[in-house]
């Protein structure tokens, strides 16, 4: 029977996929980069060997024609014998969409009608799926949306306090992303805890060049620190996270400074890259070792911001199973991990240092043994968790 599922992530000018069989082994993964520049590629690794070609790629279906020939070449062929469904990341799912969808023209509309709430995303994401349903159009197609499983915050957490016809007339109040990477995580941690996913409370810290931070109430998030844009909350690669929000009207009272150039230096120029000069976590340790105040800084600032959303989780949840570190910084960073949580003893949650530094790369616990709440660093796994879901979809038909 059919049960392999073809994970694609459309973005503006990137194609990143991944086959991925029922059993969850990835068959064949790759990357088409620079669509509609000087200079494409494709980089591609499937059973019969790797490809890495460099061409320019003109549009969405030059890439993934490119990506079918690679398939030719290195197999396994992608037909109804081996797909089960195409499985589509799509960025926002505004309030119309609690759970990953089968695609029909209807869907697609309504993904059209949400792109104010992702300009940049939703475009791409919806090229992808219309390229898609054209190369593959006997296989069921899947809408797995990143705010999709935030859809359970209660109306007291997704509310803003500000004039009600915002949210009736431009869809204003908190979304949360980072949804499928969560979702992921937190079935994990349930099985690390051995319990079920349904009854666990947790807070998931998702820190990579996005950042945000999830509290889980059995199972079911009930808030997240990202709102009605992936900008609010933690501090990020670029983003700056919370900021008071009069600081548009300062900066355009001082200096006349638009909407759009204060959009822009909030979503692109803040976060670690303002306060380090780097926005790669990395490269801010380097500098901080180095003796760089503004690195130094940017870690204080990231990880109290951390620590403080952690704390604000905590009383919303009242009980915590565990807290779970994943993605770029969550996944690699101990120093982060150590520091955002250090001072919390007395609420249960403690750090083992030994544990906290080890090599090991899987799932695991960094709490010490016995504690009263479990710290997890669980590697996310965003492709599996749609195709998982894509499977869902297509088998529930
Ligand atoms: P994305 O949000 O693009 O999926 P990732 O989850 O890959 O990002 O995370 C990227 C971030 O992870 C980068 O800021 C990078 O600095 C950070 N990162 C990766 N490896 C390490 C490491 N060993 N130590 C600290 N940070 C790391």
């Amino acid at each position: 029977m059919a049960d392999a599922v073809l994970v694609l992530n459309c973005g503006s000018s990137s194609i990143k996929y991944q086959l991925i069989d029922g059993a969850g082994n990835v068959l064949a993964r790759g990357l088409a980069e620079r669509i509609g520049e000087d200079y494409g590629r494709l980089t591609h690794a499937g059973p019969g060997g790797d490809v890495d070609r460099s061409a320019p790629i003109a549009d969405h279906e030059s890439g993934l024609r490119a990506i079918l020939s690679a398939f030719d070449e290195t197999g396994p062929p992608l037909d109804g014998d081996l797909l089960v469904a195409v499985g589509h990341r799509v960025v926002h799912g505004g309030d119309r969409f609690a759970d990953p969808v089968l695609i029909d023209d209807e869907v697609m509309d309504t993904i059209r009608e949400l792109i104010p709430l992702a300009p940049l995303h939703n475009p791409a994401n919806l090229t992808g799926i219309e390229v898609a349903r054209k190369f593959f159009s006997t296989v069921p197609h899947v809408a797995v949306f990143d705010t999709a499983f935030h859809q359970t915050m209660p109306e007291h957490a997704y509310t803003y306090a500000v004039p009600r016809q915002w949210q009736h007339d431009y869809g204003v109040r908190r979304y949360g992303f980072h949804g499928t990477s969560v979702a992921y995580v937190a079935r994990e941690a349930a099985r690390l805890l051995d319990r079920d996913p349904g009854e666990v409370n947790l807070i998931v810290a998702h820190l990579g060049n996005g950042a945000s931070i999830t509290a889980i109430a059995r199972g079911r998030s009930v808030d997240t620190s990202m709102g009605l844009t992936p900008l609010e909350g933690l501090v990020m690669g670029t983003r700056s996270g919370d900021v008071d929000p009069a600081i548009g009207a300062h900066l355009w009272r001082l200096v006349g400074a638009g909407a759009e150039t204060v959009d822009e230096a909030l979503n692109r120029n803040s976060g670690l890259l303002a306060l380090a000069g780097a926005n790669d976590m990395r490269e801010v340790h380097r500098k901080a070792e180095a003796g760089e105040d503004g690195a130094s800084l940017a870690l204080d600032v990231y990880c109290y911001r951390l620590r403080k959303y952690v704390g604000a989780y905590y009383a919303v949840l009242g009980r915590v199973n565990a807290i779970v570190f994943t993605a770029g910084v969550g996944e690699n960073d101990a120093d982060v991990r150590a520091r955002s949580l250090a001072g919390l003893e007395w609420l249960g949650i403690e750090v083992d240092a030994a544990r906290n530094v080890s090599t090991d790369r899987g799932a695991r616990f960094i709490s010490p043994a016995g504690a009263k709440v479990a710290v997890l660093v669980i590697p996310t796994n965003e492709e599996l968790e749609i195709a998982r879901e894509a499977r869902a979809v297509a088998h529930s038909r």
